[in-house]
């Protein structure tokens, strides 16, 4: 399956440098890419307006950059024409470049824009893979989950260290479970313990690392990763709690959908 636009719905596009802005917010995300997308393909694929257009959408935008040391692309954009998956708008296949591939053009280079692929793209666990991609339809969530392998792997472990059980794909996609899952899984976008926080940044650069095999570490693991999202420190004592409360929630969950089949 292709983490980076797995169907028509979303797609990711955090290597590009699409959260590295200090309001990542859906809403201030959403607007910036619109304007971008409609100025981009305005623009006759010329190399001096493509280059041109590099130059003119910095500056129009004035984006505000999170870590100065990843690039914000501002070829970054939406490749579809219904303003739901993001992606490379020099790729040869996005709207408008008849099949020529621009990417020669951009900060990188077209061989590391080629070649480069994420961590998570090769050791996400295929059933994470699978299950964030039915449950999430939204561009913005989506690139904060898929990215971060840590997230859903101790989300999923914490989940089966519960049950006793590994997790069942078929049982945690039904109705009562996704929903709690997809409750967790929003957290990366809107946290309560981080509701003042413009920050989402993508952990698109991190290895899986090993969970640990107990409860308590595995939810500092989930905490963790919510506070790197949003760049914020908070209590760990009730973060955890409600961290721990709705995993034991999806584990009672698939729990009551495995006794029903029996
Ligand atoms: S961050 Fe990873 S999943 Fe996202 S577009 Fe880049 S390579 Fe693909
Ligand atoms: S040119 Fe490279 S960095 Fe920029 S949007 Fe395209 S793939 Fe991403």
């Amino acid at each position: 399956m292709n983490l980076c636009h797995p169907d028509s719905s979303k797609s990711c596009a955090a290597c590009c440098g699409l959260y590295n802005v200090n309001d990542g917010r859906r809403g201030t995300l959403n607007s910036l890419l619109i304007e971008r997308t409609l100025a981009f393909r305005n623009l006759s694929r010329t190399v001096a307006e493509i280059c041109d257009f590099s130059v003119s959408s910095g500056a129009r935008q004035l984006i505000s950059q999170l870590d100065p040391e990843i690039h914000v692309c501002e070829y970054a954009g939406f490749v579809d024409d219904s303003y739901s998956t993001v992606g490379c708008m020099l790729h040869p296949n996005a709207p408008g470049n008849k099949g020529i591939d621009f990417r020669g053009l951009c900060h990188y280079g077209s061989m590391a824009c080629k070649s480069f692929f994420c961590p998570a793209s090769s050791e996400t666990h295929e059933t994470c893979v699978i299950i964030a991609n039915r449950l999430i339809t939204d561009w913005h969530l989506y690139g904060l989950v898929c990215t971060d392998i840590n997230y859903m792997t101790a989300i999923f472990a914490l989940t089966e260290m519960i049950l006793e059980l590994p997790i069942e794909t078929e049982v945690i996609l039904r109705p009562n479970p996704s929903v709690i899952l997809m409750e967790l899984l929003s957290w990366k976008t809107s946290w309560a313990f981080a509701e003042k926080s413009l920050t989402r940044r993508s952990a698109y650069y991190f290895k899986r690392f090993d969970q640990p095999n107990n409860e308590s570490g595995l939810v500092n693991n989930i905490v963790d990763s919510l506070c790197f999202t949003f760049d914020c420190l908070v209590s760990s004592n009730e973060a955890n709690a409600m961290v721990r409360r709705r995993v034991m929630a999806l584990a009672d969950s698939c729990k009551q959908e495995m006794i029903k089949d029996k």
